[in-house]
């Protein structure tokens, strides 16, 4: 003989919601301890609500607002590394420049360049 569920859910029919009535499945004979059959066990409620969690935090994910948010944080942290880069780049350039000139053997080639350095830096100081 086996037992009934011991969940209490809806009735059958236009009324149902308002006779509330015991499960009709068997227990589930994994876990007969508990008393509930296979749908209304904790441990089998517990994973289907962690199911549906899961696919809606990747639907919510990939949400164009979410995603705009995320991109634009990327984007800043992006922006402030290559922003110490490029400073640190100007830097060393106007040494080099300096200790260059003094011998006479600069390269104007090079001075190019570093004004191109100079103008990604304000570009990126100020997206
Ligand atoms: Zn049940």
């Amino acid at each position: 003989m086996s037992e009934k569920c011991k969940q209490t859910v809806k009735g059958v029919g236009q009324w149902g919601a308002f006779k509330m009535c015991q499960c009709s499945f068997p227990v589930w004979t994994e876990h007969p301890e508990d008393g509930y059959c296979k749908m209304h066990h904790p441990v089998t409620v517990e994973a289907r609500r962690d199911k549906s969690q899961a696919a809606w935090d990747k639907k919510w994910a990939n949400r164009p607002e979410v995603r705009l948010v995320e991109m634009t944080k990327q984007r800043d942290a992006l922006y402030e590394a290559l922003g110490e880069i490029l400073s640190l780049a100007v830097a060393w350039a106007a040494y080099y420049q300096a200790v260059y000139e003094a011998g006479g053997t600069f390269d104007p080639e090079h001075k190019s360049i570093i004004d191109k350095a100079k103008v990604a830096l304000a570009l990126v100081e100020k997206p």
